[in-house]
Formats: structure tokens, C-alpha cells, sequence
């Protein structure tokens, strides 16, 4: 699904060049649930980021299903993105202006499906994410937990492949940052989607099948986690 080889990038500061990633090798298969670790600026979100084809790297390639992703057109990336990914974001990033329903919708929206069809299949994530009874309230009403579940309904409204989650738990209390850990557990497994979590805490990185430590732009450690080892499956 992701194959990234020799994978550089920096960041122009002034006349200083930041090399954030040195040479990132790395493969993840269809249907894995993976997290990556590493300190705060270790690049962790810069990975990220190219592979969720937000930006572009300096060395290397990166193939996704398959297709070289390089040098796209925002046009060409946009497209990409909205038929292979969900994205995931910490500061949940949900419309203000607009009720929870609406906001799962958007993506359809760009898309140009018909209205009615989008609020049926918004509809139908929001209660898949156990939010039917929510659908018409607006952000500020919803706890930080619901609107996680939002942007995560948001994120498989338009049937993605991959999705890419930035801290998605990093503004969560601990009892709510699982029970969103759980909701992607069920995205990866009952859905068979591939799921990327960055994260800088171990307990929510240990529910992931794979643990991937970036630093010093390198990745440090792959850990496949054994199957015997998590309960759960
Ligand atoms: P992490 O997500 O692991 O905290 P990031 O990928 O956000 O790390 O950032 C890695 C490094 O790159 C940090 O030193 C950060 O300050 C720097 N950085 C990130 N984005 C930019 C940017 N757009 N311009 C300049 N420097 C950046
Ligand atoms: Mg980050």
C-alpha cells in the first residue's frame, strides 16, 4: 500500500537547511494498523504529511498503491487524496458553522455527490460511529471524545483506503483517547482498512499491531507486535 525508499526532506530556515528526514525506508501492507512513535520534532507529522500527499518530499520515492506519487499537481494530489484517504487530526478540525452531520458530509460534497445522497451516507457513518443522536448538534456542543468520533466519520464517509491519523488522542482524557482507539481498531479490522497513527504515548501505540520509532530522521526501531500478544485479536 505505502512504499516509501530513501525518503529526504528538509525545511529552508533562513540560510539554514533542517533536514527532517534522513532516508525513511519504509513499507506498510494493505490492511495493517500501524503507529508511528518518536519526540516532538522528530518529523513525525512531516512523515505523515507525504504520505498523505499534503506535501512534497526531496529525495527518494514514494510509491501508493502502486503509483509513484511525485511532483503531482495540487489538482492531481487533491484527487488522490480524496479517493484513497482519510485524514485525522488532533484539534479534530470540524467545521464551527456547521452540525455534526453536515460536517461528515463535506467531503461528498466536493465530491459532487447529490444532496441527498451525501446526508444519507453521512447519516449512516454518524451512526456507525454511535453518534445517531447527535446529527444535528453543532461542534461546541460535542464532547472532545464525539467530535473525534465526528472527524473519524468524516474521515470513511468517502470509502478511503488509508487513513492517516495525526495525534488524533493528543487533546483526549485517557478513558476517551481508548475509546477512539477503539473506533480505529474496528476501522482497521472490521473494515480492512490500512490505519497510520501517529502518537507520542506508548499505551496508545501499543494497541497498534506495528510500532515504528523515528529519530533523528531515521527510523530507530520497526516493532511488529505479536498476535498472541494482543487480546484482541
Ligand atoms: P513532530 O510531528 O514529530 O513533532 P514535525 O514533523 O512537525 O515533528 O517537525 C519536524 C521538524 O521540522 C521540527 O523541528 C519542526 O520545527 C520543523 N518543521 C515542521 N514543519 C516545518 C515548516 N513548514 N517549516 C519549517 N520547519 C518545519
Ligand atoms: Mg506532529
Amino acid at each position: 500500500m505505502i512504499q516509501l525508499q530513501g525518503i529526504r526532506k528538509a525545511y529552508r530556515m533562513g540560510s539554514n537547511l533542517l533536514q527532517v528526514l534522513k532516508g525513511i525506508d519504509l513499507h506498510i501492507g494493505s490492511g495493517e494498523l500501524v503507529s508511528i512513535m518518536g519526540s516532538s520534532g522528530s518529523g513525525k507529522s512531516t512523515l505523515l504529511n507525504i504520505i498523505g500527499i499534503l506535501d512534497n518530499y526531496d529525495a527518494g520515492t514514494y510509491h501508493l498503491d502502486g503509483r509513484l506519487i511525485r511532483d503531482l499537481s495540487e489538482t492531481a494530489s487533491a484527487e488522490l487524496r480524496s479517493k484513497y484517504i482519510g485524514f485525522v487530526f488532533q484539534s479534530f478540525n470540524l467545521i464551527s458553522f456547521k452540525n455534526a452531520v453536515e460536517n461528515v458530509a463535506l467531503p461528498l460534497y466536493y465530491q459532487g455527490v447529490p444532496r441527498r445522497k451525501r446526508n444519507e451516507l453521512a447519516s449512516a457513518m454518524l451512526e456507525n460511529v454511535g453518534l445517531k443522536d447527535w446529527a444535528r448538534h453543532m461542534p461546541n456542543e460535542l464532547s472532545g471524545g464525539q467530535k473525534q468520533r465526528v472527524a473519524i466519520a468524516r474521515a470513511l464517509v468517502s470509502s478511503p483506503k488509508l487513513i492517516l491519523a495525526d495525534e488524533p488522542t493528543g487533546a483526549l482524557d485517557s478513558s476517551t483517547s481508548h475509546e477512539v482507539m477503539d473506533l480505529l481498531i474496528n476501522v482497521n479490522r472490521d473494515l480492512g482498512l490500512t490505519v497510520v497513527i501517529v502518537t507520542h504515548e506508548q499505551d496508545i501505540a501499543a494497541m497498534t499491531q506495528r510500532v515504528i520509532r523515528l529519530k533523528d530522521g531515521l527510523i530507530e526501531q520497526d516493532h511488529s507486535l505479536s498476535p498472541l500478544a494482543d487480546v484482541r485479536r
